[in-house]
């Protein structure tokens, strides 16, 4: 009788043949054993129900955990320990894990890693488990291939609400090409920056004599003035034309005709000092500020100009080269325009006078 109770609660428990045993038992131990065997039935459904729930969440844990290793990025899970739980595929391949060798253990625990990194990251880990805090910054990592890569980190804090479990999750996102591709735009803006700032330099300059070209005038000269009326500073101009240029063009040819202009420009620099302000206005004229400088002074370099070009003997054949100059003084109140008009009547009346001559205006 008893191997019969035992075989009916096994036929139960596995689904198999209850009825058959439980028919062969005799009515009274059926009516005494009935509670059991509704209590054992139940039993059955219930362990049936939870079989399948567990199924469904190992499918759903399995189905989450193939989503996370298909990420190209290492991703991990610590619990609220600091162990780890979890570490993508991605994971182990770039720091060379083998199968589940770091479960259970904590960042003190990655040799792949620096002491005083491991430190580091586990009082990090501490806190943002403990205040479900978040940190994002970008840091070294050698991976399997030997190199340092630069990365992005980024690891939160947090808490389950329905048990308040607590625990951590992190990205590690490899920027290097990105941070190589950023380097190399800076590099190629700075060479823009640079470039532009040559286009500009030379724009501002006359490319055969080297000297400032007419565009400078309106911002140099402008603070040249204002600096002298504020000042009552002297500031003179004096405006250099070559003689009878244009039958040296003719007789020697523009070649030549260039290479005065280069050597009269050269001349130029020579008589003037370096916070003169020396000007290709025009073809084969040239204006020149002199800051600090009244007409008495002017004179001693108009004066220098035109000796110097008188003996240097610039043309193939050593005929020489003169020049006729025109100076002035700045007057208070005056305009920049009117200032250069003035200087130039005096180069008209040097013209006038036979050239190679300076003249001045008061
Ligand atoms: P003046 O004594 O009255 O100043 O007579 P000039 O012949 O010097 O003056 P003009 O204005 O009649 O001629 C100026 C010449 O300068 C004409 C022009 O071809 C020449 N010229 C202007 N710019 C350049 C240049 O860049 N190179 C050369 N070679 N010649 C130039
Ligand atoms: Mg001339
Ligand atoms: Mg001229």
């Amino acid at each position: 009788m008893c191997v019969k109770i035992a075989d009916w609660i096994t036929s139960i428990e596995s689904g198999y043949g209850e009825y058959a045993t439980w028919s062969e038992l005799d009515e009274t131990l059926r009516t005494l054993l009935e509670p059991v065997r509704q209590v054992l039935l139940k039993y059955k459904k219930s362990k049936a129900e939870l079989q399948m729930n567990l199924k469904n969440t190992l499918a759903i844990m399995n189905f989450c955990k193939e989503a996370l290793n298909s990420l190209p990025n290492p991703i991990f899970i610590k619990d609220k320990n600091t162990r780890f739980v979890f570490f993508n595929e991605k994971y182990k391949e770039l720091f060379g894990i083998e199968g589940d060798s770091l479960i259970g253990k904590t960042v003190m625990d990655l040799e792949y890693l620096p002491i005083d990194d491991r430190k580091k990251y586990q009082d990090e880990d501490i806190k943002m488990i403990r205040e479900k805090s978040t940190v994002h910054y970008e840091q070294q990592f050698r991976f399997t291939d030997g190199k340092l890569h630069e990365c992005l980190y980024w690891s939160s804090g947090f808490s389950v609400p329905s048990s308040d479990e607590k625990g951590l999750v992190g990205e590690i996102v490899d920027i290097s090409k990105e941070k190589k591709l950023s380097r190399e735009l800076e590099f190629h803006i700075t060479q823009l920056a640079e470039a532009n700032e040559k286009i500009a330099a030379t724009s501002r300059m006359d490319s055969l004599t080297g000297l400032a070209n007419r565009y400078i005038m309106q911002d140099r000269v402008s603070s040249l003035i204002a600096l002298s009326q504020r000042h009552n500073l002297p500031l003179a101009a004096i405006m250099a034309d070559l003689d009878n240029f244009k039958s040296i063009n003719d007789k020697y040819g523009h070649v030549v005709g260039d290479n005065v202009l280069k050597r009269f420009a050269s001349i130029l620099k020579k008589c003037c000092r370096c916070e003169d302000i020396a000007i290709r206005y025009g073809g084969e004229e040239f204006l020149v500020f002199l800051p600090m400088t009244d007409l008495p002074q002017t004179e001693l370099v108009a004066e220098r100009i035109c000796s110097t070009i008188r003996k240097e003997q610039i043309l193939p054949d050593k005929s020489i080269v003169t020049t006729s100059i025109g100076a002035a003084q700045y007057k208070k109140d005056e305009t920049m325009e009117n200032f250069i008009c003035r200087v130039d009547k005096a180069l008209y009346l040097a013209k006038n006078s036979g050239r190679d001559r300076w003249e001045v205006i008061l």
